[in-house]
């Protein structure tokens, strides 16, 4: 399923294709070699080694995942992946 947004290019909102741009702007700008103007958006994960380094540190939760630009639950559930996996 595609996330609705605002067109980084025309400024419509509709469905995005990639990069934050809608299906015929993601079309045009990829025909005009612009697509480097649009930034991929894909959907990171949270870098827990460097959560780790960061908790070492004295950051908390909060501050670690304004840090990385993911809510503080986000870097709790990934913790909380990584327990089941080992
Ligand atoms: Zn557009």
């Amino acid at each position: 399923m595609r996330a609705k947004g605002t067109c980084l290019r025309c400024g419509h909102y509709r469905e995005l294709k990639a990069r934050g741009l809608d299906n015929s702007c993601y079309t045009k700008a990829h025909n005009a070699g612009e697509l480097e103007n649009y930034p991929k958006r894909e959907r990171r994960h949270v870098d827990l080694e460097e959560a780790d380094q960061l908790a070492r540190a004295g950051r908390n939760d909060t501050e670690i995942a304004l840090h990385q630009g993911f809510s503080s639950s986000a870097v709790r559930v990934a913790r909380h992946r990584r327990r089941r996996q080992t």
